[in-house]
């Protein structure tokens, strides 16, 4: 099943009703990549993102974290450090409302 976002279908399949490829899960929005930094979470891990936020009064920029906790189907294989990319999905749980629809591998 195509997902509407231009990324490529996991080799696995798997039944996850919240999978974005072989459940029911759509998804929308924008897409966002980020790093990995959790995964203890059943089904969930968390993605960090950092960004520059320029302070004006300074002139200079200023490094801010965001964590992002998005939905892991089965069958993808994310690990700490990968690089993936994340889509918006209607709310999964209290905090989480994006999956994970593609995995780029660590930078390592
Ligand atoms: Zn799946």
């Amino acid at each position: 099943m195509a997902i509407g976002l231009n990324v490529q279908q996991p080799e696995t399949s798997c039944d996850d009703e919240n999978c974005p490829f072989h459940g029911t899960l759509s998804v929308r929005g924008q897409t966002l990549e980020g790093t990995v930094a959790s995964t203890d979470m059943e089904k969930t891990v968390v993605v960090e993102r950092e960004y520059d936020v320029k302070v004006p009064k300074y002139d200079r920029y200023m490094k801010r974290r965001s964590r992002v906790p998005a939905h892991a189907p089965p069958c993808l294989d994310i690990e700490v450090g990968d690089t993936v990319t994340i889509a918006e999905t209607r709310p999964l749980s209290k905090t989480k409302s994006h999956a994970v629809v593609s995995v780029e591998g660590g930078d390592e």
